[in-house]
């Protein structure tokens, strides 16, 4: 329930992301009408009420994360389908999506939400997927959750399935989505441009998607890719490297969110800080899709450069989960492996990532990213009664290096709590979950796309 005052007393750690990066032991917060309003010492408010107080004694408590990509409607109904011998599963993932009813992708959504939120994912960017926004609002609403959104659009053929428009259609388009969905929620949705690729969009389409971002002061996202392959072509058909053809046609700049962002080169870096745009890497994805982090890795030097940088899930077929804490992890240590060097990405870094610099690089650093007075109350409450919380002496490298989203006990949105000492109230869980594999059986049957069931026998 939406209260008026919240107050979340004697945490046995406050990790704030603030200006200082303080973590503050036995503190207190206090929310008042959706923002905090207090930090400090649990003894300098003892005397402060609230018309709820939770006892965090035993609780570590995180800003919300951020999650920078993820496909939210996208696979969870075939999550695991694909086994790792079948290679890249893309096309068919494309082809189930494309597949789906308004009614399996509510339900299939809501199970995103389920996992993202449980996990303590307070916002998250979904590179325009949903098919049906009008039937997932209420699943977004039900949750409490932050939703970035737009509609995928491309106008030139691809490897995969994707929505094609003539460009000036899908400019037309963006615009009247963007219109309609921008700020509803009261600010927890946000609508921006998502053409797909610069592969698949016309440089007219691409010009076109961003300057309908800023007319109307938001955002656009673009998966996107480099590396020796990609950059011979890009330089072979349009003079540039992918990431300084993107910066000659106008499109790069600090309202641009870059997606994955693989294979780029030290002067497609420098394009990408001179021009202040920002980049969301999805460091499992990197991983499982075998893409050579390695070589292809830059995450070190973008951050050098001061560049923007959220982290992101991708899909339940890519990661394959749907939890942040995971996703920092992953991060803090391929860099160490790639590198042969264990001062690579460390804890801190990835925390960073996940709360204060991603909500920067989603451009919600004014309201989201930190703990402190002013800011939205997005909180995540991590209960240290288990145990990969023991011993406890540095929280960071507990919450990075040993826990995953398992342990979040208790989340707030907005200065609401929607997960409730691991109890959420939106929805019937066991009743959903018989739902989605009825969903995907259903896909999988009607689609024709199916897989043995793992390369061990069944029976
Ligand atoms: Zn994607």
């Amino acid at each position: 329930m939406a209260t008026e005052s919240l107050k979340i007393d004697n945490a046995r750690y406050v990790i704030t992301v603030d200006g200082s990066r303080r973590i503050v032991r036995d503190a207190s917060i206090l929310v008042e009408n959706g923002r905090i309003s207090r930090v400090a010492k649990a003894a300098e408010l003892a005397a402060t009420r609230a018309d709820r107080v939770i006892d965090a004694r035993h609780l570590v408590v995180t800003p919300g994360f951020v999650n920078g990509h993820m496909h939210i409607s996208y696979a969870h109904a075939v999550r695991g389908i694909f086994p790792d011998d079948a290679g890249s599963p893309l096309k068919h993932v494309f082809n189930l999506q494309t597949a789906m009813t308004e009614d399996e992708e509510y339900h299939t959504t809501l199970i995103g939400l389920l996992e993202l939120i449980k996990n303590g994912n307070v916002c998250f960017v979904d590179p325009g997927s949903t098919k049906y926004p009008d039937a997932c609002l209420q699943a977004y609403q039900d949750v409490g959750i932050r939703v970035i959104m737009g509609e995928c659009v491309s106008d030139r053929e691809a490897p995969f399935t994707l929505p094609r428009y003539p460009a000036e259609e899908a400019i037309a388009r963006t615009a009247a989505f963007v219109k309609k969905w921008n700020g509803r929620l009261d600010g927890r949705l946000r609508a921006w441009a998502m053409p797909f690729s610069a592969d698949s969009c016309s440089a007219d389409l691409l010009r076109g998607m961003k300057r309908v971002a800023d007319e109307n002061g938001t955002w656009l996202t673009l998966h996107h890719n480099s590396g020796p392959q990609a950059r011979k072509e890009s330089v072979a058909r349009h003079g540039f490297t992918p990431t300084e053809y993107l910066e000659s046609i106008g499109i790069l700049g600090p309202n641009m969110l870059l997606a994955h962002a693989l294979g780029i080169d030290d002067a497609e870096i420098d394009c990408i800080a001179r021009t202040g745009t920002a980049v969301t890497m999805c460091p499992s994805t990197a991983a499982k899709a075998a893409r050579g982090v390695r070589e292809n890795g830059r995450m070190p030097e973008l951050l050098a450069k001061g560049v923007r940088i959220a982290l992101g899930c991708d899909s339940p077929n890519n990661s394959n989960y749907l939890d942040l804490v995971r996703s920092m992890n992953m991060a803090a240590v391929q860099y160490k492996d790639a590198r042969e060097d264990m001062k690579q990405i460390p804890a801190e870094a990835a925390v960073e990532m996940a709360t204060r610099l991603g909500a920067q690089a989603l451009g919600l650093g004014d309201e989201l990213g930190s703990i402190e007075p002013g800011k939205k109350a997005d909180l995540v409450l991590f209960d240290t009664q288990r145990p990969e919380w023991q011993a406890l002496w540095n929280p960071i490298n507990n919450l990075v290096y040993s826990a995953d989203g398992r342990s979040v006990h208790t989340v707030v949105v907005d200065g609401r709590v929607v997960v409730d000492a691991y109890r959420q109230s939106f929805v019937d869980e066991a009743r959903l979950y018989s739902k989605v594999q009825e969903i995907g059986e259903a896909l999988q049957a009607r689609t024709g796309i199916t897989f043995p069931r793992g390369r061990w026998p069944m029976s």
